[in-house]
């Protein structure tokens, strides 16, 4: 089936929406006074938490680290914290900073994991952004727009290029917690100048340091116990630097 599309500017991407960024972008972000909010997921390389059909995608966005007795794999989102409009989004809903918007503004409203469909039912844009007489976006599975597939797999690049510096970034931010994959996430708002800071002195760092080791906070016992049969770290006291966003009912 063929799907045609056109932004009709109605500013809904740009309202709640925790945008993800780059870290060159997350750094930026801070720069200009904004707020990152970083999101963490985790999964066993070979267990719970990782869906089979994506593993390939997973492993390359993920980085390995120690939890209890065995490897986990964290993947650690840095996003625009947008609780309302954008502060980048004025009064007429236009973006401010357009021509150096950050990546996954220019990519909306396509997915960057390549195991999700796109669903326009999902989407915040309007039925009149969909219509047949948009021009046409996808024909047989295929984007018909080179530039768009470029920013998509830059997109998906920098989240692999990222990872091992978000991780260090993590471990000296003192976040070392992060949900099960499919279960949730843990959510962290750090102060942006010791953010910004550290960002710059990890960008400098010459070789890489051993990654921290990771606990997970899950949303039942029944995860608990199943990841801790499984040798993983798993916290028991309550969450106070951070928020955990149940995916599933507990
Ligand atoms: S940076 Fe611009 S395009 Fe991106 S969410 Fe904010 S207002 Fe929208
Ligand atoms: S939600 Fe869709 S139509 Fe509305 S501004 Fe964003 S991309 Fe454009």
């Amino acid at each position: 089936m063929n799907t045609h599309f056109s932004c009709v500017g109605c500013g809904n991407c740009c309202t709640d929406h925790h945008v993800p960024l780059t870290l060159a972008e997350a750094r930026q972000w801070a720069a200009d006074g904004g707020q990152v909010i970083i999101l963490v997921e985790a999964f066993l390389a070979d267990g719970p938490g990782q869906p089979e059909q994506q593993r390939d995608h997973l492993l390359r966005r993920s980085w390995g680290v120690p939890s209890g007795h065995i490897e986990a794999r964290v993947a650690i989102t840095f996003a625009a914290y947008n609780v309302g409009p954008c502060r980048n989004l004025d009064e007429n809903l236009l973006c401010r900073i357009y021509q150096r918007r950050p990546l996954v503004c220019r990519i909306y409203p396509m997915e960057i994991n390549p195991h999700i469909p796109l669903r326009p039912e999902t989407k915040g844009c309007p039925p009149e952004a969909w219509q047949d007489t948009q021009p046409l976006l996808i024909v047989g599975g295929q984007l018909q727009d080179p530039e768009l597939a470029r920013l998509i797999e830059a997109s998906r690049q920098a989240d692999r290029d990222d990872i091992q510096a978000k991780e260090v970034i993590c471990a000296r931010l003192g976040i070392h917690t992060a949900a099960l994959k499919g279960d949730g996430f843990t959510a962290y708002l750090p102060q942006m100048p010791a953010f910004a800071e550290t960002i710059d002195q990890v960008q400098q760092l010459t070789h890489w340091p051993a990654p921290n080791e990771w606990s997970f906070h899950v949303s039942s016992p029944a995860i608990a116990e199943q990841l801790r049969a499984a040798g993983a770290r798993v916290v028991s006291e309550a969450a106070s630097t951070y928020a955990f966003i149940a995916l599933q009912a507990s």
